[in-house]
């Protein structure tokens, strides 16, 4: 069924069209018209099947000029990023409606400028449950005049703990009202407010489609801002996914992914809205014949198009909205198939996005490290290795024995040969790895002084010679690897050369990433330093410059927010909607 096939005003069918709905979803379709009658009504169905328009088109229809002054309706929402949310969309919905003012009120957020709104002319007011006690309690918001009260995602809001403040609400609202409950689940709490504060409802549930991506793995990865693609570049070249879709925020950044993945050796290919018909067949096609293995699309873009067999998705930018997040992994994992979704986040703004996401959809989201230098290498070399093994049960070419043939005739040994052979197919793997810059977090104990840290002392060959300063060095170490200066100990300047204390763990790694830098315009050679009696070190002129920094500071703190800075139980870095608490 239509928008325009039932009593909707024209100015409210006009604003959904434009926003590109045309059929109701099932549960508008139930729901609104007992809602336009002024009927309580109790409504299950999962998230993303479409109840915000489903509780806000019949409520915007009663604001009119009389009714503009006061305080219509009264949405609660579980979450700040829900009653934004539909405190958006509601001002959408309102577009040609006059005298529509959706205010949202939540903690965390500034009193004044709640209370601002809410004076000037708030007839429709979203909010927490916490939050709209507050403002019913300072009087600066006022409800007598409510027609309407909303109870959103009602049993997330129990499960939050808000039962209390929902009550307290409830009990401070007119008698003679509507009110409307929606709920994914109905646990006996659920049914007891309905029976308690509802009058005669009607029940409108829908069976959807659940929308399960149980077959989906989902990890994050943390990375320190700019770092996202180079952070994609290891997962691609260690996880090796024969086909994957990225998903980012705007053209212009599919635009530049593409360019810098092509540039890095990866069959990518873009995919935006700006593309016409011809340049997206053209994309189309190059990915389903197989010639471009990663798509880069943003969301509007992506969608209605149909590609199978997705092993991977990332979220090169996390979604702006929580639903396009279920839409995006649920490329993958299609058909009973098992899928792989990553999600990179930089920063504590994306972090809680990212855990605001996993709450929405209820997902555990599982945090996942960068694959290290050692492991790509190590991976390689295990593929090149079996690789061989599978050409040895195949065809061996004749051509290939001849020249066989020849090499063990030149009395070399076949060891020899081989591991001449392979040293030759070994670098060209090497070759094709990304640049080893990604920083990972080093583990540590929770940001104590590292003293009983393992460390060892990495050796670059220049020292005072070429004026070398601490300063030079740790900044070309903190570029190269993208650690923080606090990650590096002790630098001592000597002659020759230069040491400096690195958590042992991370020594491959840093040396790695210093093969093509320069310190101060010299091209540096960086390895282990070796520990001897100290017979150079020991004498006058080879003392070390003050060269000594403390390596305990911890700016960064280790993993932002796994677990252990905000819930002590559960110690594991990954998102999980029970360990949060209203
Ligand atoms: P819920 O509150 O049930 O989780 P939402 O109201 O947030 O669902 O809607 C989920 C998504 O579906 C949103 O992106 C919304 O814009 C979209 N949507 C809602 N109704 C329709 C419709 N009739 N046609 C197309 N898309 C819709
Ligand atoms: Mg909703």
């Amino acid at each position: 069924m239509q928008f325009h096939e039932i009593n909707l005003s024209p100015e409210l069918i006009q604003a959904v069209e434009k926003i590109g709905f045309s059929e109701m979803t099932e549960i508008q379709e139930k729901a609104i018209p007992p809602l336009l009658e002024g009927r309580d009504v109790i409504g299950k169905s999962n998230t993303g099947t479409g109840k915000t328009a489903a509780f806000s088109l019949p409520i915007i229809e009663q604001i009119t000029e009389e009714t503009r002054h006061f305080v219509n309706a009264l949405i609660l929402c579980p979450t700040r990023e829900l009653a934004m949310q539909a405190c958006e969309e509601i001002a959408k919905f309102s577009k040609f409606k006059k005298y529509v003012k959706p205010v949202a009120v939540y903690g965390g957020a500034s009193m004044e400028r709640q209370i601002y709104a809410l004076k000037n002319g708030a007839n429709i007011v979203i909010g927490t449950p916490g939050r709209v006690l507050d403002h019913l309690r300072r009087r600066t918001l006022k409800l007598q005049n409510l027609r309407t009260i909303v109870l959103d995602e009602a049993d997330e809001m129990l499960n939050m703990g808000f039962r209390e403040d929902i009550e307290a609400v409830l009990a401070q609202i007119p008698e003679e009202r509507q009110t409307v409950l929606f709920s994914a689940t109905m646990p006996p709490a659920i049914l007891q407010i309905t029976k308690q504060y509802q009058t005669d409802p009607v029940m409108v549930q829908i069976q959807s489609a659940a929308k399960t991506v149980d077959s989906i793995e989902q990890f994050y990865v943390s990375v320190p801002m700019g770092r996202k693609t180079d952070a994609l570049h290891l997962l691609l070249t260690d996880k090796k996914p024969a086909s994957t879709m990225i998903f980012c925020n705007t053209k212009k950044m599919v635009d530049e992914l593409t360019e810098a993945l092509i540039s890095r050796g990866f069959p990518a290919i873009g995919l935006h809205g700006d593309m016409k018909q011809a340049q997206r067949t053209q994309v189309m096609n190059s990915v389903k014949s197989g010639r471009s293995t990663i798509l880069i699309a943003t969301d509007v873009a992506a969608r209605g198009i149909d590609v199978k067999g997705i092993d991977m998705v990332f979220n090169y930018d996390l979604p702006q909205d929580h639903e396009y997040y279920i839409h995006r992994i649920g490329r993958t994992g299609r058909a009973g198939k098992c899928g792989t979704a990553y999600s990179i986040v930089s920063g504590r703004k994306q972090e809680y996005e990212l855990r605001d996401i996993s709450r929405y959809t209820k997902a555990n989201i599982t945090e996942a490290a960068i694959p290290t230098a050692g492991e790509i290498k190590a991976n390689a070399m295990h593929s090149l290795q079996e690789t061989i093994l599978e050409s040895c049960n195949g065809e061996i070419s004749a051509e290939a024995r001849t020249l066989a043939q020849k090499l063990l005739e030149t009395g070399y040994s076949s060891e020899d040969l081989l591991s001449a052979i392979l040293q030759q197919q070994v670098t060209d793997t090497m070759k094709t790895l990304p640049l080893f810059d990604i920083p990972r977090p080093i583990t540590r104990k929770n940001g104590r002084k590292q003293e009983t840290r393992n460390t060892v002392r990495v050796h670059i060959n220049v020292g005072r010679k070429e004026r070398m300063a601490p300063n030079f060095i740790l900044g070309a170490l903190v570029d190269a690897t993208g650690l923080t200066g606090s990650d590096f100990g002790k630098i001592d300047i000597y002659d020759q050369y230069t040491t400096v204390e690195v958590p042992k763990e991370e020594a491959d790694f840093i040396i790695d990433a210093m093969q093509q830098e320069k310190i101060n315009g010299h091209k540096v050679t960086v390895k282990l330093h070796e520990e001897r009696s100290g017979k150079q070190e020991r004498f006058g002129s080879e003392r070390p410059r003050n060269g000594y920094r403390d390596g305990g500071r911890d700016r960064r703190g280790g993993k932002a927010f796994s677990g252990r800075s905000h819930d002590k139980r559960h110690g594991s870095g990954s998102f999980n909607r029970r360990k949060r608490k209203g």
